[in-house]
This record gives structure tokens, C-alpha cells and sequence, in this order.
């Protein structure tokens, strides 16, 4: 079988830039998907990952796990799409298939689950995957989701992360009507949290570090804005979502939690300085609860997807080029970004 031409925008070093890069994909497998990558959002542990904040990063690396295109091949004994559909992927693409979490539904947490980029691909002799700042992505079909045909493609790519991440969370603490949410972090993620929260029916309040998106924190629906969490001090949440970023005091976020609230960490800061909660906080705090949470499932994406469509929940994009790559990442890493960048993948390579 013969492997599949492909480019993308790749970084060749922590400290790189990025840069057009062809590569190729591998075959595709009687199971496996082709897909024509139409947009893929710029998601901040792509810059984690891309900088090798977290671990050593694999190189050349090609990060994105927010792909949404159209299927343009399916294998011999794929049978879950067609020609023409339109289809996601998130931030994995395999998995075993046979162990506990793939048989619960959270392969996220599989032994062997490959995460879309900056992982070796177990299933294709351990070669390292390359995400989706690329023109196509092959995947088993077990693994992609489905999206409506008219649905719009550009703003339901950043659903296949900062989507699930937050939808995930607001179920597993079963937020309802008149559940009282925070939101410390107000970007990609951030502002997607809020969203669901409000369909759901809660009282949203955000919590940020600067006056800068108090505004269209209300705007967007919530109904009270600190720019310092010590100001949120006694707020009496139900269940606080943190998507922070950088280094922050864990401890200070317990303190706006109700009695039995609970803190839903899913924001990752840099491995050189990561936020600790101490056994006395955690004692101390009225039977708060703390828990991480890492993305969802392949099925709970689906079912995210169809909620996002069913009430019209979209995210606050701006589309850019591949050649636009390194602002973004300055602006993510600088306060001064938009919601979600979104790569459009047609406008971004020369003929
Ligand atoms: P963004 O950069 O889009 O948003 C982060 C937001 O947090 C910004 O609005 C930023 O505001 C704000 N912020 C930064 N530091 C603080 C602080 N100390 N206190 C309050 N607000 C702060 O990032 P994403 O939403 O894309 O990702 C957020 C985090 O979630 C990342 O660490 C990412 O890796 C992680 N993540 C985790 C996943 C999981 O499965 N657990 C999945 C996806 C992402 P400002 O403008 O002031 O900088
Ligand atoms: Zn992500
Ligand atoms: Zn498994």
C-alpha cells in the first residue's frame, strides 16, 4: 500500500518557528478514513507542546487537534462514512479498542491511545503522528466524528477540543438549572465552559486576571466578572472549571467553592512551575472536591457535538493562515489573544 503525500506547518525545535513541511501519512488501512482537512483551531497545548513545556517535544513536530474537513477516501471495510461527509477529529486518533477505558468509553485514558501529534502512533511502528496544521489526516474510522453536512465546519473544529474539555466536566459534576459555575481562565476553552453552562441552565460567573474581557464576559451571558480571584472570595459555586494556563495558587480557587463544591482542573501550566494543592488546604476546605479531567470520550464527543447543534453553541473564531502560526502562538502567550484562532487550511498553501 502506498503512503499519503501530505503537508502541514511544522516546528523543528522548541525554540523554532514555523514552516511548510511535507511529509507523508501511512497508508490507508481497510479501516481507515482519508480526510481532506478543511480548518483546524490553534488550541493552547499546541503551544505547550510546540514549546515543550510539558515534556520534551517530538521533531519535527506538526501539532492540532481541533481538525474538522471532509472525507475523501474511506478504505476497504470502512463503512461508518462516505465520500463527501463532513467529519472531526480531536486529540486522538487510535486507541486498543479492548482495554478498561476503551471499553467504558474514555480511551482517552487508554494505554495505548495516540494522541493526535507529539506521540508515536503504537498501531504504525511507534512513527511519530503529525496533527492537523496539515492538508489531510488518515484515521480509523472509529475515531471520527460525525458533522452534519450543513453544518459550518470553520467553528465546529475548536468543538473537538476546547468543546469537549469543558462540556466534559459540566456532566461528570451533573451542573443543572440554577447550579452555580465559575470559570477561571477566559479564553478558547473558557469561553466555551461558559456557554455550555448557560445552556444548561446555571449561573456563570468568570474569573479572569485583568479587566481586558469583562465585558464580553456579560455580554456573552455571564452574570458576574472578577479580574482577581481574591475577589471572588466566597462566591459559593457549585462547581469552579479552571482552564489557567500558567502558574497560578490552587488553594485560592478552593475559596470560592460552596460547601461540598467541587474544582474541575483542566488548564495544564508549564511542568517548571505547576500549581500543588497542600494536604492541609485540601482538609481545611469543607469536603471541596478536586478533580482533572482530560478531554472525553469518542462517544461523549459526539454526543457534545450534537449539543452544540442543537442549541447553537459555537465559538468566537478569527480565521488565519499556516503563515500565521508564530503571532498567534505570541498572542496566546502574551494576553492578547481572541477566543479561538482557526487555520484555514485552502488559504494557507501556495499552488
Ligand atoms: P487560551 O490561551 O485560549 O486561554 C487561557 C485563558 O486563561 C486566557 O484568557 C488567559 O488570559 C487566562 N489566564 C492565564 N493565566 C491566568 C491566571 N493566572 N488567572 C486567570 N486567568 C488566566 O488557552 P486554552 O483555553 O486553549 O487552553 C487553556 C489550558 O487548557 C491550557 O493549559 C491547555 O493546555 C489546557 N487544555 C487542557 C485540556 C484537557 O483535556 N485537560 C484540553 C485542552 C486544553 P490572559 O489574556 O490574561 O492571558
Ligand atoms: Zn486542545
Ligand atoms: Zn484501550
Amino acid at each position: 500500500m502506498q503512503r499519503i503525500p501530505a503537508k502541514g506547518f511544522a516546528i523543528h525545535s522548541k525554540d523554532g518557528k514555523f514552516s511548510e513541511h511535507h511529509f507523508t501519512r501511512h497508508a490507508l488501512g481497510e479501516k481507515d478514513v482519508l480526510i481532506d482537512i478543511h480548518y483546524c483551531g490553534i488550541c493552547h497545548s499546541d503551544v505547550h507542546s510546540a514549546y515543550s513545556e510539558w515534556h520534551d517535544g517530538i521533531y519535527p513536530m506538526i501539532p492540532g487537534h481541533e481538525i474538522a474537513g471532509v472525507v475523501k477516501e474511506v478504505g476497504a471495510h470502512a463503512c461508518k462514512f462516505k465520500v463527501g461527509d463532513q467529519v472531526g477529529v480531536g486529540c486522538f486518533v487510535n486507541s486498543c479498542k479492548a482495554c478498561a477505558p476503551c471499553a467504558d468509553h474514555y480511551e482517552q485514558f487508554c494505554p495505548k491511545v495516540v494522541f493526535t501529534y507529539d506521540c508515536p502512533d503504537h498501531f504504525h511502528d511507534n512513527e511519530p503522528h503529525m496533527g492537523g496544521y496539515s492538508n489531510c489526516i488518515v484515521v480509523d474510522e472509529d475515531y471520527i466524528i460525525r458533522i452534519p453536512n450543513n453544518a459550518p465546519l470553520e467553528k465546529i473544529a475548536p468543538l473537538f477540543c476546547a468543546g469537549i474539555t469543558t462540556y466534559s466536566p459540566l456532566r461528570f459534576s451533573k451542573v443543572k438549572e440554577g447550579s452555580k459555575v465559575g470559570v477561571a481562565g477566559f479564553g478558547g476553552l473558557g469561553h466555551m465552559a461558559l456557554k455550555y453552562a448557560l445552556a444548561m441552565g446555571a449561573e456563570v460567573s468568570v474569573i479572569g486576571r485583568s479587566e481586558a474581557k469583562k465585558e464580553q464576559a456579560l455580554k456573552m451571558g455571564a452574570k458576574r466578572y472578577y479580574s482577581n480571584v481574591k475577589d471572588a472570595k466566597g462566591a459559593n459555586l457549585d462547581l469552579l472549571i479552571s482552564t489557567i494556563p500558567t502558574p497560578y495558587n490552587m488553594a485560592d480557587y478552593l475559596d470560592v467553592l460552596a460547601y461540598g463544591g467541587e474544582l474541575a482542573v483542566v488548564g495544564l501550566p508549564p511542568r517548571d512551575n505547576p500549581p500543588a494543592l497542600s494536604a492541609s488546604a485540601l482538609i481545611k476546605h469543607g469536603n471541596k472536591r478536586v478533580y482533572g479531567s482530560l478531554i472525553g470520550g469518542i462517544q461523549e464527543t459526539q454526543e457534545m457535538l450534537d449539543f452544540s447543534i442543537l442549541h447553537n453553541i459555537y465559538p468566537e473564531i478569527e480565521l488565519v493562515t499556516g503563515q500565521d502560526i508564530d503571532r498567534v502562538y505570541h498572542n496566546l502567550t502574551h494576553s492578547n489573544a481572541f477566543f479561538r484562532y482557526v487555520i484555514d487550511m485552502k488559504k494557507s498553501f501556495g499552488a
